[in-house]
């Protein structure tokens, strides 16, 4: 007699919970750490990519349970049809994160089961690495960042916390936030994952035309060659070098292009010796933002 034998044995395979409501969550996380659970946190906007999958992927290697938020938190944008715009695709996020093998625990909350009644942000020094960048070009910024992951990170309680160097100002912000608010939850750096085309990975490329795409592999080849150059190329000259490069393509236009101290992110004039640098572009192709950084030296 033959057996059939039809049934597929996934070993350590967990299909992903979803909560909506904190107290639910926090009953689940309770329960995991009851059990001596160590848990990782990967804090998101949705949309998800590979990028975000190598976070979580790390985050799974390194504790036993992830919580992955995905949240559009309106308090970081300080442009109203970029928020409308962001992309959300909760169905697909929870499929993708569903193909990683591990316990993975979604929180996708609603505004409200956040922030309560009042949807708005406190106000926080960093030492002014807030004001630099991303800060100077997206007013308040950082102060919704800050606010939204303070929530997140007394819901989830992690032990650690994974944040991608593609936001490179984001992540010196998180590691000032954890020690203004006093948590103790270990901040994760992890490296940019990009396109085959240079590209940076961002939920804000599904935005982009099939031609925007092409061209936007300018701001990494734009990073590799200033990269290249840091130790022959002063900075003014490297500075002229990128603004000419971007000046001469119609599809790209460079918002800021800056090479600055990785501590302060104040911009570097001139290169300082035992500093370590990197240089942060952002750019649009249309009504899209980008961007994106490198390390020129360590
Ligand atoms: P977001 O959904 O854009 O808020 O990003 C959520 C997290 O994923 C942040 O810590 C980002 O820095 C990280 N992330 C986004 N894109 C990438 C990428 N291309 N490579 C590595 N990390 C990324």
């Amino acid at each position: 007699m033959q057996i059939k034998l039809n049934i597929l044995i996934l070993l350590d395979f967990h299909p992903v919970s979803m909560f909506q409501k904190q107290d639910l969550l926090a009953k689940e996380i309770s329960r995991l750490k009851n059990e001596g659970n160590e848990i990782g946190f990967v804090a998101t906007m949705g949309a998800l990519h590979r990028g975000h999958l190598t976070l979580a992927e790390r985050a799974l290697e390194e504790n036993d349970a992830v919580v992955v938020s995905i949240f559009v938190n309106p308090t970081q944008f300080n442009n109203t049809g970029d928020l409308v715009n962001y992309p959300r695709t909760l169905e697909e996020d929870t499929q993708l994160l569903n193909t990683l093998p591990g316990n993975i625990i979604i929180y996708a909350p609603e505004p409200k089961d956040l922030y309560g009644d009042t949807v708005a942000s406190t106000h926080y020094n960093f030492g002014g690495i807030e004001n630099q960048m991303e800060g100077k070009y997206r007013e308040g910024h950082f102060d919704g960042v800050g606010t939204v992951l303070n929530l997140l990170f007394r819901a989830i309680a992690p032990h650690r916390a994974y944040f991608g160097e593609k936001d490179f100002q984001q992540l010196q912000v998180v590691r000032k936030l954890v020690d203004i608010e006093n948590l103790p939850i270990e901040i994760v750096g992890c490296a940019i994952a990009r396109e085959p085309n240079g590209l940076a990975m961002s939920s804000r490329n599904k935005r982009l035309t099939p031609l925007q795409f092409e061209e936007a592999a300018i701001i990494n080849e734009t990073l590799k060659i200033v990269q290249q150059h840091f130790n022959q190329w002063s900075i003014p000259k490297l500075q002229k070098y990128v603004e000419e490069r971007f000046s001469e393509n119609k599809h790209i236009t460079l918002e800021y292009f800056e090479i600055a101290n990785i501590e302060t992110l104040q911009p570097a004039l001139r290169k300082r010796k035992g500093n370590t640098y990197r240089a942060f572009i952002a750019a649009f192709a249309g009504d899209v933002r980008l961007i994106d950084n490198m390390a020129l030296n360590s």
